[in-house]
């Protein structure tokens, strides 16, 4: 019965259109997508489009020549990953695993560059030196930006050129970074947030980071689910804790599985405030589920042939003990009720529940999500939904006694408790 399940999974998961693209195009498959919809992450998040945006796509990758392979992890038929060459070698000799949607976007369009040669070289640089390329990404953006609005300088950079879209200045200053070579280098090499706050002068309004983390490329003044996700998520805002793609409604598994949480397909629109703190609840559920069961998320949040449903059915027959979905989501919950408490016993509250300033206080500035942006009230909105839902105190986002006892983690995480 195991193993006939594992079949019958791995051919929905063949039929999953979400899964289909993952396959073909890879993550960075919905490049083309992000671009119509107004919601490609651009220049440190101050535009939301840019051309040559197909340059960094999946679809480019593949028609190109540059895909030489698919990857995956052990046992996985969708083999999302990448294994990629360079063509012309103008910034040198590539030969490597990826690059990814963020890192397209990272190291891409939000440092101005959409030349497919140099992104394949920021990748292999970024995984030669250790580094994630989201962080180095953005803390190379943010510079950008900072040097174009002239409160930083060449002798400040040490002697680079960092406008948006160079090339050779970002490749140099990667190597700096990793190698904390010269004062500008280590500077960044801290991080964002630091970074901002040595400099001043209101750099931290495009410091896109949140909790010390910088943001995963996803533009959450036009996402509600999202935006709610990378509030409260404990690290800070990035899209592996939980990510609520199905909120775009693309797919129609991915409208039915807004239909099974709010009853409603309807809601699988990113731009309503209602049913977000339900969606975001199912996904860090599901997430958390799926990780401790040793499936990708993937296969559960971004195509949907994983479900709460068969994993539960996997578990009971996989240790022979009833388990049904609701238990299976239970864990989920628990997982994401310990991190906050342990967020909570280092002293984080309701406050440190934010998104970056730019995508609180700036408005999408063009195309059709002009105007958007998710204030501190919707945000308090969206978080008072999400806490009550949770069985926190929603003035500070402490877990409630009564909730801790209802999870079985009493014991565990009393002592950080609000009674209630
Ligand atoms: S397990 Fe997940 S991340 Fe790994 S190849 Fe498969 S879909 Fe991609």
């Amino acid at each position: 019965d195991y193993y006939r399940l594992g079949n019958e999974v791995r051919r929905a998961l063949a039929g999953d259109a979400g899964s289909e693209s993952l396959y073909k195009w890879g993550t960075s498959g919905s490049i083309p997508g992000l671009n119509d919809m107004g919601m490609l992450a651009s220049y440190n998040f101050s535009r939301v489009s840019i051309e040559g945006a197909e340059n960094l796509s999946g679809q480019h990758l593949l028609d190109e020549g540059y895909l030489i392979g698919r990857e995956s992890c052990f046992g996985c038929s969708t083999a999302c990953h990448r294994h990629v060459r360079s063509l012309t070698h103008e910034w040198g000799r590539v030969r490597d695993s990826g690059p990814e949607l963020e890192t397209v976007l990272s190291l891409g369009a939000e440092c101005g560059i959409t030349d497919t040669e140099a992104i394949l070289l920021a990748n292999r640089l970024c995984n030669d030196l250790g580094m994630d390329t989201i962080s180095a990404g953005h803390v190379i953006s943010w510079a950008m930006e900072t040097y174009e609005r002239g409160i930083l300088d060449r002798e400040q950079t040490d002697g680079l050129d960092l406008r948006f879209g160079n090339i050779e200045a970002q490749a140099t200053l990667l190597q700096r970074i990793a190698h904390r070579e010269g004062a500008f280098a280590d500077l960044l090499a801290h991080g964002t947030r630091y970074a901002a706050e040595e400099v001043g002068r209101d750099s931290w309004k495009w410091a896109i980071q949140a909790k010390g983390l910088e943001q995963s490329a996803v533009d959450t003044r036009a996402a509600k689910s999202y935006a709610l996700a990378f509030a409260v998520n404990p690290r800070g805002p990035d899209h592996l804790m939980t990510e609520t793609f199905a909120e775009f409604g693309f797919t129609q598994e991915s409208r039915d599985v807004i239909r099974e949480i709010t009853g409603d397909e309807n809601y699988a629109d990113p731009r309503l405030l209602e049913k977000r703190a339900e969606i975001v609840r199912w996904h860090e559920d599901v997430y958390g589920a799926t990780e401790a069961l040793g499936f990708c998320v993937f296969t559960s949040t971004a195509a949907f042939a994983v479900n709460p449903k068969n994993m539960s059915r996997f578990f009971s027959l996989g240790l022979g003990v009833p388990f049904d979905e609701e238990q299976l989501l239970l864990g989920g919950r628990r997982m994401v009720t310990i991190e906050r408490c342990f967020n909570v016993r280092e002293g984080a509250r309701r406050q440190d529940d934010l998104l970056p300033w730019r995508m609180m206080n700036e408005q999408v500035p063009s195309g059709p999500n002009t105007g958007m942006v998710t204030d501190q009230e919707m945000l308090d909105r969206l978080l008072d939904q999400y806490y009550a839902l949770h069985g926190w105190d929603q003035p500070t986002a402490v877990p409630l006694r009564s909730t801790l006892e209802k999870l079985g983690l009493g014991e565990l995480c009393g002592d950080v408790a609000l009674d209630g």
